[in-house]
């Protein structure tokens, strides 16, 4: 249909069917130019899809619009060994319905402690948090040779619990430096004793700077 909004979402093997809108959200149904794919079972190549039921996932805002896409879900049969499987996509998450790219949106938009973020993009706190932790599993650096400041957040591991995790970020680099399960000053202090910081004003490796601020802010 549209030749710009497919070059646009730069997916592969991808075209753009229909593009609707309502409301604030976009829905962008796209069409797989695939034809098969290999069995993963026996590596055979096949063209015998067993059934399609699409599936909407969440992908970056556009314009100011929430954006949909309407994606085949297709299942194909390998004559070859008998089975059937679900074609994997590799730009959207198997079991999550939404686009690994909006996954790391949210977690950059987390990490640069965006308030009101939830309310913004209509994502649940849950939602907001499974995101998070599954793009903080592959983000998480530990690189702390470089830190000058450190923010630290707070936030509840489920709404209205008192399980508390912190996320300590570098603000300088935008990256996660750790997450740390609790949130008393024992556990940040702790946790940032254990990191080697390099002082500038001494030239030693140093925690006094960092964990004199987090007994401040108690
Ligand atoms: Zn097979």
């Amino acid at each position: 249909m549209d030749f710009h909004l497919a070059h646009l979402l730069s997916f592969p093997n991808t075209t753009v069917e229909t593009c609707q809108y309502c409301d604030n959200s976009v829905v962008i149904k796209i069409t797989l130019l695939n034809t098969g794919i290999y069995c993963p079972h026996c590596d055979r190549f096949t063209e015998d899809i067993n059934q399609d039921r699409p599936i909407l996932v969440r992908d970056l805002p556009a314009f100011g619009k929430k954006v949909y896409l309407e994606v085949p879900r297709r299942q194909f049969f390998c004559s070859n060994c008998q089975k059937f499987f679900t074609e994997n996509l590799d730009y959207i998450h198997a079991k999550r319905r939404h686009t690994i790219r909006y996954e790391q949106y949210v977690y950059e938009r987390v990490i640069a402690s965006n308030i009101g973020l939830g309310r913004e993009e209509s994502l649940k706190y849950d939602e907001i948090k499974a995101m998070f932790d599954a793009r903080a599993k592959n983000e998480k650096k530990n690189d702390w040779s470089r830190v000058e400041r450190i923010n630290i957040d707070e936030f509840s591991v489920r709404k209205g619990h008192k399980n508390f995790q912190t996320v300590i970020g570098d603000p300088d680099n935008q990256c996660l430096l750790d997450v740390i399960d609790g949130h008393t000053q024992q556990k940040v202090t702790e946790a940032l004793m254990e990191q080697p910081l390099l002082d500038s004003r001494t030239g030693k490796r140093s925690q006094c700077r960092y964990v004199g601020r987090v007994s401040k802010s108690n």
